[in-house]
């Protein structure tokens, strides 16, 4: 079961980076320096981030973009990322994480 459970993970991270890095026509893609094993301390956090395999996920898709001659560029944790607009660059000084993307 655990086995079945890895494979169907390894396998969409390896669909959905290299729909990123192989496939799109975008060149440079910024990821947060995201602290996964500290959040993996918070529990309620902790079975859904593991489940996801991000730290595989950004791995894979470092690789696939070297690879494929793209830029990986890691921004810091803290930067307001989903605070800031992408048109204007207008920063909100609060935003409940259930509205964020
Ligand atoms: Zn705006």
């Amino acid at each position: 079961m655990h086995e079945q459970v890895a494979n169907r993970r390894y396998d969409f991270i390896h669909q959905a980076t290299a729909n990123l890095a192989d496939k799109s026509h975008a060149t440079t893609f910024a990821v947060e320096d995201l602290n996964i094993k500290g959040m993996v301390k918070n529990h309620k956090l902790s079975r859904a981030i593991q489940d996801a395999g991000w730290g595989m996920f950004l791995t894979t898709l470092e690789y696939k973009c070297r690879w494929n001659g793209k830029n990986l560029i890691r921004i810091g944790r803290f930067e307001p990322s989903s605070k800031l607009c992408n048109d204007c660059k207008y920063k909100m000084e609060s935003i409940p994480l259930s509205v964020r993307e």
